[in-house]
């Protein structure tokens, strides 16, 4: 079995899984609240934890209720059944570092299509309607900060008795096994892979159905939809479809072909996504601000442009690494360096790095992108309060966090290639800044 190589030191990790169990949960009970009773206002929240307390606190944390787990479990085995039986493409993972090339099945468009088909048809019929999910919001969220807990148990426990595969291993210390995880490729029976289920069926594809509940749940309030609102749904919309499209691209990146499915990735995926990445949307369902067809046009542009070129950015790096090198970059040959390593197992392969196009510019630059349709659609909800910029805020401490893990995990994996990768694109994020 693989030593794991811990991702953080230990203090770190100590600290950040510290932060993220004591600070996260009750943050997104907070956040909701604030949303959907407090006006979006921290203030108007503040002012009543100040008058309350930590009881005030408990009062307004809602128990998950029997509703709550209906809806989620119902969710679930959808999406789950989906992901099994759909059918799709066998498409390759990467080689893990200890030399296995996972199979996946890419059935992740279809699957989308037949839950927002789904979920339209329910309400349509009048079977289900969505402003049910956004009115036991809180519940829902709250049985999920609870059973995701227990799913990461789960997975700790599975990763000592019965790993998946060889791409296993404990680091010694059961805390950074808890948080970081054990497992690379976990699964259940042959086929069911834990992690595409954790990250893409059942996180992102709740941002896309959130997007439509707060779209409904706006309509069913008012009787039409502002257009804030529209631009809002549609760039989310447009993001998550994108990522279904590009889902067997996403099995290259680092969340499924290096991080270990522990607490820090799965509870982020089944918590944190649903509630922090939506919260824009969720801001916008009591505060339908109107901000006339042109603006809502500029905006809606501005997004679909940064959700392309961040599509584009990620496009380009895997059709560089499909074909070879043997592809034009921006209309040119690329530019690269052929990078040579040594997996755990003692083989020496290489890798190229594309070192043109949007990978000329600087070492993360499809971060950029991704930031700036954040911003868009959350710019929709103006600047009234702040708390719907939380998301963006957030994506971008991230975004930098990660951007500085990659950097390390490749010094390291890549030595000195990486340096003269370095050396030829200075810039981490932002040419010319950082
Ligand atoms: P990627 O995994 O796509 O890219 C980083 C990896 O690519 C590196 O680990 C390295 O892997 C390889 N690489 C690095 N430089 C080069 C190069 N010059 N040429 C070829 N290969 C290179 O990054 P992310 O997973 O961070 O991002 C993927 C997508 O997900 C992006 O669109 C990002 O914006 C999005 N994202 C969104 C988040 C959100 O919360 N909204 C969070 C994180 C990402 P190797 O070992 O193979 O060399």
């Amino acid at each position: 079995m693989a030593e794991t190589k811990t991702v953080h030191s230990p203090l770190v990790t100590y600290f950040s899984m510290l932060s993220l169990l004591t600070l996260c949960p009750p943050f997104v009970i907070l956040l909701w609240y604030t949303m959907v009773h407090a006006d979006g206002s921290i203030c108007q929240t503040w002012d009543y934890l100040k008058q309350h307390g930590l009881q005030g606190f408990i009062n307004i944390w809602p128990r998950p209720t029997a509703i709550a787990w209906k809806i989620i479990a119902c969710y679930a085995v959808f999406e789950a059944a989906l992901q099994l039986l759909l059918p799709g493409k066998k498409v390759e993972g990467p080689i893990s570092p200890e030399g296995n090339r996972p199979v996946y099945k890419a059935n992740g468009v279809a699957a989308y299509v037949v839950t927002l088909v789904t979920y339209l048809t329910l309400w349509w019929f009048g079977i289900f309607n969505p402003s049910i999910v956004y009115d036991h919001l809180g519940e829902i969220f709250s049985a999920l900060i609870f059973g995701s807990l227990v799913f990461c148990v789960f997975l700790y426990i599975k990763g000592h008795l019965a790993p998946s595969s060889n791409d296993s291993g404990s680091s010694g210390n059961m805390i950074i096994d808890f948080y970081w995880g054990m497992e690379l490729y976990p699964r259940i029976g042959k086929n069911f892979d834990i992690k595409v289920f954790t990250n893409c069926r059942f996180g992102m594809m709740s941002w896309a159905v959130l997007a439509l509940t707060y779209c409904i749940k706006q309509y069913e309030q008012n009787g039409k939809v502002a257009d804030s609102m529209l631009v809002n749904t549609i760039l989310m919309l447009v993001y998550v479809t994108k990522f279904f499209w590009w889902e067997a691209g996403y099995w290259n990146t680092m969340d499924i072909a290096h991080d270990r499915a522990g607490f820090y990735i799965c509870w982020g995926c089944l918590v944190w996504v649903p509630s922090v990445y939506t919260s824009p949307g969720m801001y916008l369902v009591n505060h339908p601000v109107n901000l006339g067809l042109q603006l809502a046009l500029y905006i809606l542009a501005a997004g679909i442009l940064s959700i392309y070129v961040n599509y584009d950015c990620d496009r380009q790096r895997q059709e560089f690494r499909r074909t070879n090198g043997k592809c034009f970059v921006w209309g040119k040959a690329p530019s690269k360096i052929v990078a040579s390593y040594t997996t755990t197992s003692g083989e020496t392969k290489t890798s190229l790095l594309l070192t043109s196009g949007w990978w000329g510019l600087s070492r993360h630059f499809h971060y950029v992108p991704e930031i700036l349709a954040a911003f868009f659609w959350t710019v929709p909800a103006l600047f009234n309060h702040f708390l719907p910029y939380f998301y963006v805020i957030f994506l971008t401490i991230l975004l930098f966090d990660r951007a500085k893990r990659d950097d390390d995990r490749c010094r390291s994996k890549y030595g000195k290639y990486w340096k003269l990768y370095c050396e030829k694109v200075r810039y981490r994020i932002v040419p010319g800044i950082y």
